[in-house]
């Protein structure tokens, strides 16, 4: 699996191969990092919208996995802490912050 740990433009669509299976991400760079949705692995069950203590994550009009509306962020507001990657049932969601701004976390 090869992951780039370099933030994106906003919004940028990217093919990444996880576990044999060819994934689209949609990538959002914030202020110490990146913020991922993988829409083939969202399940809509709105975990990641009651954890997120920023409240900066919200229904997208886009079908995720099973037919649901699948998240998006307001990367702006996302303070990179990880919470929503880690309360997300299906790995759905992945937080990365840039090297040498991991301090706090
Ligand atoms: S990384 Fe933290 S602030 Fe950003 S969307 Fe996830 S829970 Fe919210
Ligand atoms: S917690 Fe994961 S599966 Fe549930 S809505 Fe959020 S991204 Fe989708």
């Amino acid at each position: 699996m090869t992951v780039e740990n370099k933030p994106r433009e906003k919004g940028e669509r990217f093919a990444l191969d996880r576990q044999e299976q060819q994934l689209t991400g949609e990538r959002w760079t914030t202020a110490r990092g990146s913020w991922t949705i993988f829409p083939q692995l969202c399940k809509g069950c709105g975990l990641c919208i009651e954890r997120c203590p920023t409240g900066v994550i919200r229904w997208s009009s886009e079908m995720g996995a099973y037919g649901t509306n699948r998240v998006t962020v307001e990367a702006a507001g996302c303070m990179t802490c990880k919470i929503c990657a880690d309360y997300c049932p299906d790995a759905a969601i992945s937080v990365v912050v840039e090297a040498g701004l991991d301090k706090g976390r």
